[in-house]
């Protein structure tokens, strides 16, 4: 039998995140790939005392990886839809999203929920990280977003049709729902995701509650997490009436519907992150009435995602880092300081969201992830100064001074290569203005 390694990390500052209790004088055991003990450096079990590999932590803070319930590895900073959609061909955009792992994880982010791109992509990128082939978090994927021609899985023009390197799979009658889920658990996804609203809609939902309910029982059949987009009022409504997972967004939910939402014990993961920073990215660049929507979009959910707050429902953090104005490594760790801005978190408690809380988007490794304690996966950070008192330390990674996942050290060398976005990465526009003729 091979020995187990066993490595300890001590001189730490504990900050498990089971709760809000913190260790001084902490230390922790690893053996593999697991936690095995952690407690006061002056209570170490016997059996750990004779370790060789020591890790002096000199009183920095040693905490859970994040866990970022929401990243699209496959979007490759996409500027447009049709970047999004169109341009890229399948294998190039796998390629480019395990150089993008790497960005994730050196974020301090040990693991990601990935709900939905184009088909295939996310599922490939988990299994060669957990192969050992590419270097990024511990991974649940989603496929493509179930979508119908209202949902933001088919916002391009109909004559394009099914395209296969969209983001959705277009539905159109609930035999496609049950077809779609089916081929997805056949693609090895973790969860299925909905596309219950689309773009700009405050009110209506891109499917009816008995198709949401169609989707629900099928996903549930197959033992498949389902987690759904819904920023409208009705898409979250009908989403927690047909009992989904976990619901992205909810801006314009309405308070009946908080009610229940939090009867059910379902969680929301706001993403606000995405709407803060379009409206900072877009300034100048956007026009005036896009930005009023965006602006519109984040007062309606800062004030009925507070009132969720304070009546005792889950809130978990993800970045939806993705697009361009969310790159990858750069904005994971915002969602927690907006928690904590818009939605009157403590610093501790938005880490919470962040761990512990946001294990819910991880199907698959759920009890396994999110906190510091014994049994569960050696994903953890070393950090200078103390991220439960000021979650604003962990957005510069220069702060992060050891990533550990499954028990072993990332090497925090940096990704090293400029990133030059190819031609067929981008929508082919011909000149930024109209070029008229100067008359003089
Ligand atoms: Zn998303």
């Amino acid at each position: 039998m091979i020995p187990a390694r066993q490595l300890r990390i001590e001189n730490a500052r504990i900050v498990p995140c089971e709760d809000t209790s913190v260790i001084e004088n902490g230390s922790l055991v690893v053996v593999d790939d697991r936690i095995a003990w952690l407690g006061l450096t002056s209570e170490i079990p016997e059996e750990f005392r004779d370790i060789d590999q020591v890790v002096d932590a000199n009183q920095r803070t040693l905490m859970p990886g994040l866990v970022d319930a929401h990243m699209h590895i496959s979007f490759g900073e996409a500027a447009s839809e049709e970047e999004l959609s169109i341009h890229t061909p399948s294998a190039y955009r796998a390629i480019r999203a395990s150089v993008d792992a790497k960005k994730v994880i050196l974020a301090g982010v040990t693991s990601a929920c990935d709900p939905g791109g184009p088909r295939g992509i996310a599922t490939a990128v988990r299994d060669a990280i957990s192969a050992g082939l590419v270097v990024g978090p511990r991974m649940a994927a989603a496929g493509p977003q179930i979508t119908t021609q209202q949902g933001i899985g088919d916002t391009l023009p109909s004559p394009l049709g099914d395209l296969p390197t969209s983001i959705g799979a277009l539905v159109r009658s609930r035999d496609e729902i049950l077809q779609e889920i089916r081929n997805e658990l056949k693609d090895g996804v973790d969860l299925i995701k909905i596309a219950g609203s689309g773009i700009g809609t405050r009110e209506f939902g891109s499917f009816t509650l008995g198709e949401l309910e169609v989707a629900v029982s099928e996903a549930h059949r197959l033992d498949l997490p389902i987690a759904i987009h819904a920023r409208s009022r009705q898409s979250v409504a009908d989403a927690v009436s047909a009992g989904f997972d976990w619901i992205m967004h909810a801006s314009y939910m309405d308070e009946p519907t908080l009610e229940s939402l939090i009867q059910k014990k379902i969680p929301i993961v706001p993403a606000m992150t995405l709407l803060v920073n379009s409206l900072e990215a877009g300034k100048g660049v956007q026009p005036t009435s896009t930005l009023d929507a965006i602006k519109r979009e984040l007062d309606a959910a800062v004030k009925i995602l507070s009132m969720a707050r304070v009546n005792g429902a889950r809130l978990i953090a993800g970045s939806e880092t993705g697009f361009s104005m969310t790159p990858y490594g750069q904005w994971h760790s915002r969602e927690m300081e907006l928690f904590v801005e818009f939605l009157n978190f403590s610093n501790h408690e938005a880490l919470l969201a962040m761990t512990r809380d946001a294990a819910w988007a991880m199907p698959r490794f759920g009890n396994l992830v999110g906190t510091l304690s014994p049994g569960k996966y050696a994903d953890a950070l070393i950090v200078d100064g103390k991220p439960d008192l000021d979650v604003k330390i962990l957005s510069n990674s220069k702060n992060i001074y050891k990533i550990m996942k499954s028990g072993k050290f990332v090497e925090q060398d940096s990704v090293g290569l400029e990133r030059k976005p190819h031609l067929f990465e981008r929508t082919r526009v011909y000149t930024h203005e109209i070029y008229y003729r100067k008359k003089d």
